[in-house]
């Protein structure tokens, strides 16, 4: 599929949303394959409004795009593939690749054909990214990889990942990384699946041994890939505190095995698998008050107390995502924004999980059917652990908010200027 060029963009509130109705009106049918109905929200522009015009967008701001999404939930229209490929690489590419690069890699980004995943965390680099040992040699038009990552999200059932390897250790730590999007299908990279407090093995391990990646695949420069990589944190965690926006969406990529059913029985698995104990949905005050009258707390004046501000702190998070959203889109680097709107993100998770274990009580202590909701609100309360790590912890987003924000110190960084091999050595001994 090539980019879609052709087309007139308004700015206009209202006629854009005219636009998308009569758009709507001739393209949704909950009948269409989910392949289908992504590759005409790809080729319209509808699905990444804030994307270029020439690279499946309609480089709108993000007001409008939010007007956009309005209309494809009022309509009921399956939301476009959100992964990490849309979220992460979609904007890197747009940022920092060439126009070979964009050419190749997003149509599939695009229209969901792909999943990627992120090769960033080590078992020695998590919180300090750019002490990742993973390196790449280059053989000719080719890269060999050799190392570890850790805690890989779904990347077995990812086609590609955006991956940061060290390419020069004889420099400052930072300045030596390389940024490359990998194929995950190669005899040279081995996942293992980790399984969780919750039962599942959502994320893993990648083992690299020989494995390859194209020189035309090295987003940026040779070295200079800190820079991409710091890009695609602040993308993540932009995406992390926007991800209500996408809820009761399809998986994208083939291995997912979503594309071919239509979009109404997509929408049906989604539902099922969510009400099978998945989740109880974060930061949302109306299914705790629905909670609280299920279990007889909705006159409790503590839990109504707790809800009310849950509410206001939720509505305060939403706002600050919109405000990272339309300087993003006024073309401003992500800013302390996308740590602000993590952090409310990470609270609002923790005050979901304790309010709604306290509603339903000594109840919440069971798993599977015999608890309540199905198990929904015990497995919401396992998995809230994960916020607060996952998209980096908690902590250094409240460093970047310290520094950033509130002008405090820089945390010391002894390792800044020494070459990275002797940062190593001196580790060791
Ligand atoms: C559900 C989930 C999904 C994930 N998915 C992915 C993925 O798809 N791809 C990927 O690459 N990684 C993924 N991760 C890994 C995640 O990015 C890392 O776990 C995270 O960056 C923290 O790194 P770490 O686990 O090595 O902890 P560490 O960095 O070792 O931190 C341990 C503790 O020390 C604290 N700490 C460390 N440095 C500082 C500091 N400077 N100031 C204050 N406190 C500090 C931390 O806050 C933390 O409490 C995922 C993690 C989870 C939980």
């Amino acid at each position: 599929m090539t980019a879609v060029v052709d087309r007139q963009v308004s700015d206009d509130s209202d006629a854009i949303v005219a636009e998308v109705r009569a758009w709507l009106a001739e393209n949704w049918n909950d009948q269409l394959t989910v392949r289908e109905w992504w590759r005409r929200l790809a080729e319209s522009g509808w699905g990444y409004p804030t994307w270029p015009v020439e690279w499946y967008g309609r480089g709108l701001d993000a007001d409008a795009a939010a007007l956009v999404r309005a209309e494809l939930k009022a309509a009921g229209a399956l939301p476009p593939p959100h992964g990490i490929g849309q979220t992460m690489g979609a904007p890197v590419l747009l940022a920092f690749g060439t126009e070979d690069q964009k050419r190749r890699l997003l149509p599939k980004v695009a229209t969901g054909e792909e999943a990627w995943c992120q090769f960033f965390s080590e078992p020695d680099a998590g919180s300090d990214l750019a002490s990742l040992t993973t390196r790449a040699v280059r053989d000719g038009d080719e890269w060999v990889v050799n190392g570890q990552k850790i805690w890989n999200s779904g990347t077995l059932t990812s086609d590609r990942a955006v991956m940061p390897v060290r390419t020069n250790s004889d420099v400052p730590k930072h300045r030596g990384i390389s940024f490359f999007i990998i194929e995950v299908d190669q005899p040279g990279i081995e996942v293992r699946p980790i399984k969780q407090l919750n039962g599942e093995a959502h994320f893993n391990e990648a083992f690299f041994n020989d494995a390859r990646v194209s020189h035309d695949d090295l987003i940026g420069e040779v070295d200079n890939g800190w820079i991409v990589t710091l890009a695609t944190l602040a993308n993540e965690r932009s995406a992390y505190a926007a991800s209500a926006d996408y809820g009761g969406g399809a998986s994208p990529g083939e291995k997912n095995g979503m594309l071919d059913l239509t979009c109404a029985e997509a929408r049906r698995r989604v539902r099922a698998s969510a009400q099978s104990g998945e989740a109880f949905p974060l930061g949302d005050s109306r299914a705790l008050i629905e909670l609280a009258r299920e279990y007889g707390k909705a006159d409790d004046p503590h839990i109504r107390d707790r809800v009310a501000t849950l509410h206001c702190r939720a509505e305060a998070a939403r706002l600050t995502t919109l405000r990272a959203k339309a300087a993003a889109a006024a073309g401003q680097a992500p800013g302390p924004e996308s740590s602000l709107g993590y952090i409310s993100g990470v609270l609002l998770a923790r005050q979901t999980r304790d309010l709604a274990l306290d509603i339903v009580g000594a109840g919440g202590m069971l798993s599977g059917d015999d608890a309540p909701r199905d198990g929904a609100v015990t497995a919401m309360a396992l998995t809230s652990l994960v916020h607060g790590i996952q998209g980096g912890s908690e902590q250094i987003q409240r460093n970047i908010v310290g520094e950033r924000v509130l002008g405090l110190p820089k945390e010391p960084q002894v390792d800044r200027d020494i070459p990275f091999t002797d940062v190593r050595q001196s580790r060791r001994q």
